[in-house]
Formats: C-alpha cells, structure tokens, sequence
C-alpha cells in the first residue's frame, strides 16, 4: 500500500491525493461488496431454518417492508466464535438472502423480527453507501489537505521534522501521521451520524413489527449477550460509540414510534 501511494505521488506530484482518494473508495467497495460472500464463508458455515413458522413470519416482513429477496433464510453457526445476536441481508440478486446468527434463535419470534427489521432499515435507508461516500469525502479532504501542507516546507522545519518530498518515504511517514490525526478529528462526527442512523433504523422496525416492545426487549437481549454497557458515560458515548446506549434507544423508540 505504502510503496504504491509513493509511486502515485512520485507520478503525479499534483493530482495523487484525488488519484489515492479514488483508488481507496474503489478497494473500500470492493470490500464491502465481497467480505459477505467471498469471506466470511471461509469461516462460517451456513444451514436453511427449517422452523416455518419463524420463516414465514420473516418473509411477511420483507414482502411488508419491499425487501427483495429471493434465497431464503439461513442460519450462520456465530455461536463457534461469539455469544452476540444479529442478522442480516447478504448477498445480490437471486443468492440474496436473510442470514441469523444461531446465537440468537433462541430469542422471541418477535424479537428476531425486529432485529431483522432493524437491519432491513439500514438497507432501505442506504446506510452502507452512505458510509461509502462519506468515507471516500472524507479520505479525498484529509489527502488534499494533507497535499497543500507538503507545499509549505517551513511547516515541517518550523516542527524540526523533515521536510517531506513526494513520493519519498518520508513523506508516506509525514502523510501516515496527518491522516491518522484526521480520523481523529472526523470518528465523534461520524459516530455521531451512525447514532442517529441506529435510532432512525429502530423507529423503522418498530413501524413495521408489532411497535416498541419488541425491538425493545430484543436490544436489552442482544446488549446482555453482546456484554455492552448499557449506560456508559457521556464522553464515551461522543467518542467511541457507534451506537447509542441501551436506555437512550429504548426510550427514544418508545417516544417516537
Ligand atoms: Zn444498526
């Protein structure tokens, strides 16, 4: 990675942050597209629920909630690695199927419906290409910025650093540092949005399943199997987490739904 980032900007000493940023979200959705269907297979294995009524409970809700998919219902044997729930939508087109963690079969029908539901929100609502390009924007700003500063060598010298050349490893060294501190910068805005898209996502599964109480005790579950803190501190919370804590969703599904 770091010697073919040189070799861009020793290319093209003027465009390789917009040429990087490019190639970047390219091999970002490569990724996304191919973890679920290339990857995970390798450390997983995959067997149809045959509990009908649980089926046909979860494809009412995808005929409900216009989801298209035709492979089925799966369960994935998570337990082998994991004690956490989940579920979720993998692949395209006809292979495109409902996958449940077996961890958490033993949930209430309601409960798998919601956490399905939940999940069919983020894809309803875009979530992952929302994710895609806000990565690619924000990878194109820092590598930009981080461009216009290599213009200015009495920056580096005024830190008693080396003054980075492009496309000499020095200044992978120096662009390593800037884009590290940019993450940084930009992870509570992002956890930011991804909180508000897990309560959109939980106001969407109470509408579509039996209302609050089902996501609800499905979230209490899923945080007592995940061992997540349910009330962590604020700053925590603004930092780290992806997610909003336990009370908050749970109140906040009740309030809005
Ligand atoms: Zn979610």
């Amino acid at each position: 990675m770091a010697g073919a980032l040189a070799q861009i900007m020793a290319w093209r000493p003027y465009g390789w942050w917009w040429i990087s940023a490019v190639l970047g979200t390219v091999f970002g959705i490569f990724m996304v597209l191919v973890t679920p269907v290339l990857i995970v297979p390798l450390f997983f294995r995959f067997k149809r629920i045959t509990n009908s009524d649980l089926v046909e409970r979860l494809e009412n809700l995808l005929v409900r909630t216009g989801s298209r998919v035709r492979g089925g219902v799966w369960e994935m044997d998570m337990s082998r690695r994991t004690r956490a729930g989940n579920a979720a939508l993998v692949g395209w087109g006809p292979s495109r199927r409902v996958v449940l963690g077996d961890t958490g079969l033993d949930y209430a029908p309601e409960e798998i419906e919601a956490i399905l539901a939940h999940e069919i929100a983020h894809h309803v609502g875009n979530h992952i290409w929302l994710l895609i390009v806000g990565r690619g924007v924000s990878l194109a700003a820092g590598l930009f910025l981080a461009h216009q500063l290599f213009r200015f060598p009495e920056f580096f010298v005024s830190l008693g650093a080396l003054v980075p050349v492009p496309g000499d490893p020095s200044s992978i060294g120096a662009l390593w540092i800037f884009m590290t501190i940019w993450g940084v910068i930009l992870a509570p805005f992002y956890r930011w949005i991804s909180r508000r898209l897990e309560f959109w996502c939980d106001r969407f599964a109470a509408t579509h399943t039996g209302g609050a109480e089902a996501i609800s005790s499905a979230l209490t579950r899923l945080c007592k199997n995940n061992l997540a803190d349910p009330s962590p501190p604020a700053w925590a919370v603004i930092l780290f987490h992806t997610h909003p804590p336990l009370g908050e969703r749970i109140r906040r599904v009740r309030e809005t739904s």
